[in-house]
């Protein structure tokens, strides 16, 4: 009960914040909350505690960061006294089991992988997954009085994060992508779902068979995440579902954003206080704070997503930054016959056996054959070619696919224009 208290108190407090009418408001509102952050929360942290002498932060000084840097002093970043050394263990483990009692001292500690597709962990508190509900209610789903919402959830894992929005307002099903899709649209067409929250290649599965009659479901609202929705699927995928898409932008380092009304997509700037290094005159990598963690502080954090910036303002007159779209975090669906195998289940799987690798790509070239580049010292290589092909293979066979030939190299991973693909079809 503790815990609905606290998502309404949040959602609560969320709702008493902005809409601020102009930039500078929203400005001095990101000032406050940073120094109210470098005072509860970065003290705490044996790597940022330093930069917090008596009343002044020393902002600049601090590090810009990446994953890289992140993971290396993940003990001294995280405020729970937590060691990558007790912590990998545990979320490798939750992770090959299916298990996801993921939870050390009322900590969940998570497994990610991103687009870089090396291997990271996160911590995520009660409090901070009160917030996290409570934003989502505000900002993506909106509760309806006296009517219980059904969602239906497609991700490759269950997680305490998503689990917890279960409620009297929601009655959340979880779907795991590991299944094959046709399984799982029979199962949808029967739990028939107010709200569809799946990544945009499972939706253009959806769309595609309620085009076809295979299945009918009413949904008043569809969320995509995870990956890039492009304009054409977007068409598509509304033209089936009697729904409008709301896109979210989350990743392991956060609730990033939400498209409004007027389906832009809108940064949670009143959370995060996001830095740009430009590549172009509108594109940027952003640099994140954000100031609403407090188990594992997020400090200046260069995100691998390319984004770029709407250049006319939105019409629904929101100060939040507008985006005309994120760049990256492109990969295909790899085709075999009758199966379908979604980038996240591979990216997963070669995360959790392999780690010393700097970049990697797996195209499919025919139907029976993937080539997999694996940028790395010369001397990892020989066993990362052996876990690759011992971990796709073993997908393949789990998933029932069989006779497909496996080439690794290595090899300096090309990235074509601003595009971070590492999983790729060429058929
Ligand atoms: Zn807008």
């Amino acid at each position: 009960m503790l815990f609905k208290l606290k998502i309404i108190y949040y959602w609560l407090l969320f709702k008493m914040r902005g809409p601020y009418s102009d930039r500078k408001g929203l400005k001095a509102h990101q000032q406050r909350e940073l120094k109210k952050f470098a005072k509860k929360v970065l003290i705490n942290s044996p790597f940022y505690k330093s930069y917090c002498q008596n009343e002044t932060v020393l902002w600049d000084a601090m590090p810009e960061i990446t994953k890289t840097e992140f993971m290396a002093n993940f003990n001294s970043i995280n405020t729970c006294n937590m060691t990558i050394e007790e912590a990998m263990p545990f979320a490798l483990a939750a992770e090959k089991n299916r298990s996801f009692k993921n939870e050390i001292n009322g900590v969940t500690i998570g497994l990610s992988t991103g687009t870089s597709g090396k291997r990271g962990l996160f911590l995520v508190s009660e409090n901070e997954r009160a917030q996290w509900v409570a934003l989502v209610m505000s900002r993506v789903i909106k509760p309806r009085l006296f009517q219980k919402q059904k969602i239906a959830f497609f991700l490759r894992a269950n997680s305490n994060l998503y689990a917890s929005v279960s409620s009297s307002l929601f009655e959340f099903r979880y779907f795991d992508i590991f299944q094959p899709i046709d399984k799982l649209l029979i199962e949808l067409n029967d739990f028939a779902p107010q709200i569809i929250a799946a990544q945009p290649s499972v939706l253009m599965d959806i769309a595609q068979a309620q085009q076809s009659g295979h299945i009918m479901v009413w949904p008043n609202q569809i969320i995509s995440f995870a990956e890039v929705l492009h304009q054409k699927d977007k068409e598509f995928i509304e033209s089936q579902l009697p729904a409008r898409i709301t896109e979210v932008y989350q990743c392991t380092e956060g609730f990033l954003g939400v498209s409004c009304e007027y389906g832009t997509l809108h940064l949670n700037e009143d959370f995060i206080h996001i830095e740009k290094d430009w590549i172009d005159e509108d594109t940027f990598y952003p640099i994140i704070t954000d100031f609403s963690r407090s188990s594992q502080p997020i400090v200046k954090y260069k995100l691998n997503d390319v984004l770029q910036v709407k250049k006319k303002p939105c019409s629904c007159g929101s100060q939040l930054l507008a985006l005309e779209k994120i760049i990256g975090r492109d990969d295909d669906v790899l085709n075999f016959n009758t199966q379908k195998i979604y980038p996240d289940l591979i990216a997963r799987r070669i995360a959790i056996t392999c780690n010393h690798f700097y970049n990697y790509t797996i195209s499919q070239v025919k139907s029976d054959l993937l080539e997999v580049q694996i940028e790395c010292n010369e001397i990892d290589y020989d066993t990362l070619q052996i876990q690759f092909k011992e971990v796709i293979s073993n997908l393949l066979q789990e998933l029932g696919v069989r006779g497909v030939e496996i080439d690794c190299r290595r090899d300096i991973v090309r990235v074509s224009g601003n595009k971070l693909r590492k999983i790729i079809c060429k058929i």
